[in-house]
């Protein structure tokens, strides 16, 4: 056959029917990468990209960090997954450091983020239970996400990814975010038996609540028995420049969802409790075969041990801040932003309007970002090691870019 014969043959066919093997779920950009490094990454054709999305908050460490892929290796070849029915010494390790960061009192390992808030809402389901409620309310916000499971569905307020899969759960109801009002709306409400609350709603569009707003929910909470779940799956491990969100003010949850930083691409979620919450689950009552194996775990324990070491938590703080000034200087005199906001690492530039094309134009321009909020918001969630450099190549970028998409209009 000859090379354009071949190259035909790779072009059509073989590539088509590889993709058509794959469920449509995703509406992906024309772009596979291979290797990355720190906040750079590389694609097949050897191009290289600034990436200030990390996977979607998750690469907090780079690409490739030496003890993360040492860890890796190690853990690989000595004992990987055993079942949670033995003990399992370092997951045991990674529970207290866990729960020393997280303040709370113990711990239960998923794979993912979506299974953490399904082990928080069915706690929830015992606490109702502790209390005789038959019909349990929790309280989300409109714009929330937590999740695609059906349980983590129903919690979500993003109205879009629920449709089509009703009848969701019963027992959720959607308030405005940033609202306490609407929340006390519920007090002495028989039914109610929690909130579930990002400190910072991440898919919405990083939307940053007035500060004070965690406390009132704590306060509203310990007034009426509720429990206050917080889901710091994008928030947690240190992206915000603490090493969870809701300790900017000083409060704690009764339920703390973690995962995608803490296992920087390896899988791994966590639903930690506090107090009452943590008395609920016994032995038989929830379990996961995956979750909390010695790999997932020895991983996690290098993540926080990395950052503990390595001062990254404000790091994270201070380099989110310089990200933030950059962003501002450089953009804010342009018409189309409306906003630059976000804190510590988890930044977002809220544009005028939708402009078709945007997160094709970023990666052309060899910058990973995402795009989210209903299409008008570039959200950036850096590595922690993104260099003072690559701060300001990344608002270069971002200003080159959005001149040109509302040139283009
Ligand atoms: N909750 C929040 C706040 C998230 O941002 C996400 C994922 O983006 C999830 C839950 C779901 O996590 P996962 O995709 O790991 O299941």
């Amino acid at each position: 056959m000859s090379i354009f014969k071949t190259i035909a043959k790779h072009l059509s066919g073989k590539n088509k029917s590889k993709d058509n093997a794959l469920m449509p779920a995703y509406a992906r950009l024309n772009t596979s990468f291979v290797k990355g490094s720190g906040c750079v990454l590389h694609d097949q054709d050897g191009r290289e990209y600034l990436d200030v999305l990390g996977g979607i908050a998750v690469c907090f460490l780079g690409h490739s960090h030496p003890k993360i892929s040492h860890v890796i290796a190690e853990q690989s070849t000595t004992l990987m997954h055993v079942s949670n029915l033995f003990e399992i010494p370092v997951q045991a390790e990674l529970g207290q450091k866990f729960c020393e960061i997280a303040e709370m009192d113990n711990v239960f390992f998923t794979n993912s983020g979506t299974e953490a808030n399904e082990a928080a809402i069915k706690l929830t389901r015992l606490y109702a239970k502790k209390r005789d409620i038959n019909e349990p309310i929790i309280i989300s916000a409109t714009a929330s996400f937590h999740g695609r499971s059906i349980g983590a569905l129903s919690a979500t307020g993003n109205q879009t990814i629920k449709e089509g899969f009703e009848p969701l759960l019963t027992g959720f109801e959607h308030v405005p975010y940033n609202d306490i009002k609407a929340m006390e709306a519920y007090a002495g409400n028989p039914n109610v038996v929690a909130i579930m609350i990002e400190p910072i709603q991440g898919e919405a569009g990083v939307i940053v609540p007035d500060k004070g707003y965690l406390t009132s929910i704590r306060k509203l909470c310990d007034k009426n028995d509720w429990l206050m779940i917080v889901d710091e799956i994008q928030t947690g491990v240190g992206r915000t420049g603490k090493w969870f969100a809701i300790q900017h003010e000083d409060v704690q949850a009764d339920i703390l969802t973690s995962a995608k930083a803490l296992g920087n691409g390896y899988p791994i979620g966590a639903c930690a409790a506090r107090g009452q919450a943590a008395k609920l689950l016994n032995p038989g009552g929830h379990g996961t075969t995956f979750g909390g194996n010695p790999l997932a775990c020895a991983v996690g324990l290098t993540v926080i041990k990395t950052i503990e070491e390595d001062k990254l938590v404000e790091q994270a703080a201070k380099l989110g801040l310089k990200l933030n000034l950059e962003l501002q200087k450089q953009l804010s005199e342009l018409d189309a932003v409306v906003e630059v906001r976000g804190k510590g690492l988890m930044l977002a530039v809220e544009l005028d309007q939708v402009y078709e094309g945007l997160a094709k134009k970023f990666l052309d321009a060899g910058l990973v970002v995402n795009i989210t909020g209903g299409g008008k918001v570039i959200r950036l969630l850096p590595s922690v090691l993104i260099s003072e450099e690559q701060i300001s190549q990344a608002a270069t970028i971002c200003r080159s870019v959005i001149d040109d998409v509302v040139n283009s209009e």
